[in-house]
């Protein structure tokens, strides 16, 4: 546990999302009960290290930015309709947000999207709703955040946000706001991460928001408790590349917050040629333990496999789902 604080805590803007990864890298398949209490452990020290890390402001164009250091990357339009942010970040850094915020204009906060029901993406909802933020989302994340969400990898369950956490509108596949002179087109992925996933596309900007579909040269997490699968990633993936051109800036949901094709391209072929190998394995009858021991991640490991999905722990999220 204190090695696993120390590798947590050394590390700006880690996420939920990266749990049992790291529990897993320490100590292989925790029972229920240890990953409960690593689990339950771990999103106290998300919460410390949130209160306190830094948030650093990037400025794109448009007046779009994106601010980094509190959960999944966090996107935001300023101008006359107020403040758009596209992802609410972790409650307690509510002080970092907000100076970060005051430092782009003084305009309210009048609109949050959630990319995903993820808490990393959604846990300072009701701070962001009490200011005056509508928040809209796919109709699952709202269903998501409403009811207990049991995450089987994490063994850990989310209680439902309090109303104003909750997005009060949602859609199914797409929904197209007109704000402070932009266009910003919100798509639904189908099943990809999660089953809530949505892109935002700042149309005259060219800037693309990709949810956590994209983890910038990182391993990513997949949720299979929520409908989330390998096939479904490499689906999103596609998709995102079909959306953008080599002018285009890319959020990923997390890792290096300003992207590119290039970036993007590369993570999708990453995840198209792991998923190869570990199919091809399975194919064999080689059961979990043994595919991960083949180390089918190997070409990949220096350059995606130093944060805290590691190696092995993503190997067995691809095997689950081949
Ligand atoms: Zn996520």
């Amino acid at each position: 546990m204190e090695l696993l604080k120390k590798h947590l805590m050394s590390r700006r803007g880690f996420c939920l999302c990266c749990i049992s990864g790291t529990a897993m890298a320490a100590n292989g398949w925790l029972s229920p009960n240890e990953a409960f209490a690593e689990a339950r452990g771990i999103v106290s020290l998300i919460k410390d290290s949130a209160a306190t890390s830094p948030v650093l402001t990037h400025k794109l164009r448009n007046n779009v930015s994106v601010l980094e250091g509190s959960g999944g990357n966090v996107a935001v339009l300023t101008g006359p309709d107020g403040k758009v942010l596209i992802d609410a970040g972790i409650g307690v850094s509510r002080p970092q947000i907000a100076k970060a915020l005051a430092e782009l204009g003084p305009e309210p906060i009048t609109h949050l999207i959630n990319t995903h029901w993820h808490f990393d993406h959604t846990d300072g909802n009701a701070w962001l709703n009490s200011v005056g933020a509508k928040i809209i989302a796919h109709e699952n994340t709202r269903n998501r955040l409403s009811q207990v969400q049991r995450v089987e990898d994490w063994d850990y369950n989310f209680l439902p946000h309090p109303s104003g956490g909750l997005p009060s509108e949602v859609f199914a596949t797409e929904r197209t706001l007109q704000l402070n002179g932009s266009t910003l087109a919100l798509k639904y992925y189908g099943p990809a991460h999660t089953d809530s996933d949505i892109s935002v596309l700042f149309r005259d900007a060219d800037i693309l928001h990709v949810a956590d579909t994209f983890w910038n040269g990182i391993y990513p997490f997949i949720d299979y408790s929520t409908g989330g699968s390998i096939d479904g990633m490499i689906a999103a993936s596609d998709a995102n590349l079909a959306e953008t051109t080599d002018r285009t800036v890319i959020i990923p949901g997390h890792g290096k917050p300003v992207s590119n094709r290039t970036e993007l391209k590369e993570f999708r072929d990453m995840l198209v040629a792991i998923r190869e190998n570990v199919a091809a394995l399975k194919k064999q009858g080689r059961s979990r333990d043994e595919v991960v021991a083949a180390k089918p991640t190997a070409a990949f490991d220096a350059k995606f496999g130093n944060f805290v999905i590691d190696p092995s722990f993503f190997t067995r999220l691809v095997y689950e789902g081949v």
